[in-house]
């Protein structure tokens, strides 16, 4: 069954560090599948759900706090799960880590937006480019008609600018902001590593 330690020294699973932190501060130990307990061996308290403990039972959805620090749950149920639980790691880094994370993951959203949007605006493009043309079966158009459809392309160039200029914004490193390029998020995933600030995005 898994187990981890909190505490300011260096021998616990999670090193955390605050004045109110004790050296050996508290355990959560699984003690049937899924089924996690929590229990104090601090000076300044172990506090689940703002509630004081000295031995509770501890699930995911629970807040907890070491003395006056607060950690975050999710964090500990990801150590939880490896298979080998590391000793020694630093709270701090884990969070800085974790949220560098958590904002690459959402690059992916911003990728695929642009595509679709991208695509959209190509295939009106693409369109009335063929009517100008006499394309897809359709009598070219003359006269005035023509003015508003060659506006109608222009249009397109214009949104398509402007998509990329916002992409540019937006597909940016979340430790330097600096902008990605046009690769595909797949491709950033399996890189995990910032080429320009040499940052890792996910471990
Ligand atoms: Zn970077």
């Amino acid at each position: 069954m898994k187990k981890i330690t909190l505490g300011k020294l260096p021998e616990n699973n999670l090193v955390i560090l605050g004045e109110q932190i004790s050296r050996n501060h508290c355990s959560i130990e699984e003690i049937e599948t899924g089924i996690f307990l929590i229990k104090d061996t601090s000076t300044h308290g172990t506090f689940v759900n703002h509630r004081q403990i000295k031995q509770t039972t501890f699930s995911k959805t629970d807040t907890l706090s070491l003395g006056n620090v607060n950690i975050d749950t999710e964090l500990i149920f990801q150590i939880l799960e490896k298979t080998e639980i590391p000793i020694g790691i630093k709270y701090d880094e884990l969070k800085q880590q974790f949220a560098i994370s958590q904002q690459f993951l959402k690059l992916k959203e911003v990728y695929d937006n642009f595509l679709k949007e991208k695509r959209k605006i190509s295939r009106k493009g693409i369109f009335l480019k063929a009517i100008l043309r006499g394309g897809l079966g359709m009598i070219p158009i003359v006269g005035s008609g023509i003015a508003e459809l060659t506006g109608g392309v222009l249009n397109v160039n214009e949104k398509l600018n402007e998509l990329n200029e916002k992409f540019k914004k937006e597909y940016i490193c979340p430790c330097c902001f600096r902008f990605l390029g046009f690769e595909p998020f797949e491709n950033l995933e399996k890189q995990k590593t910032c080429f320009y600030c040499k940052k890792k995005w996910i471990l």
